[in-house]
């Protein structure tokens, strides 16, 4: 799904890229996302039911917001969301509601936009993912290889390393923001 600016930027880049994807427009593909956020909800209800707690409304209604947003939103703007929505939720009431969701996965922090995103694999109980951070477009790309996180828990592990956080973040440039650098 591309999500393409206002502006300048915004206009260029769908000039270059008519091979890609369109935005979601028709009622077609609204109806393939409406079906798609669902799909994840009900997935996440799944999970939380497998570990003894619950997708309560307002856990869910925050999931929501952060599923259908184009990137990691920071809690406060969740907030903002939320309340633009009709839902006065206090900030306190959010946060424990996103430590909730850290602490089974459905969402992850990301520390280096100081945001939260929800899981790509909400079918996935707790794990480490390694996410990929482009601050260019504010855009993260989650990525769970166990081989590979093996791999690095090993070697820190014989450096004595105690690991407290298990999410590896990386920043770079992604693709798009890349191919936008050399035109
Ligand atoms: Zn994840
Ligand atoms: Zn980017």
């Amino acid at each position: 799904m591309w999500y393409d600016t206002d502006g300048e930027t915004g206009r260029t880049r769908r000039r270059r890229s008519r091979d890609r994807p369109p935005r979601p427009s028709s009622r077609c593909e609204m109806e393939k996302d409406y079906n798609r956020l669902n799909k994840l909800l009900d997935e996440a209800e799944s999970l939380c039911a497998a570990q003894g707690t619950q997708l309560t409304q307002l856990r869910r209604l925050v999931l929501e917001t952060l599923l259908t947003a184009t990137g990691p939103v920071k809690a406060y703007d969740l907030i903002d969301t939320l309340r633009a929505k009709g839902h006065k939720l206090t900030p306190a009431t959010v946060y424990r509601i996103l430590e909730f969701f850290l602490q089974n996965g459905l969402v992850h922090r990301v520390n280096a936009l100081n945001a939260f995103v929800a899981c790509s694999d909400s079918h996935l109980p707790a794990h480490n993912p390694l996410i990929l951070v482009c601050p260019g477009c504010q855009t993260t790309t989650e990525i769970n290889d166990e081989g590979l996180y093996t791999t690095i828990f090993n070697r820190l592990g014989a450096l004595g390393f105690e690991i407290k956080d298990g999410t590896v973040e990386v920043r770079g440039v992604c693709r798009k923001c890349a191919k936008e650098d050399i035109t």
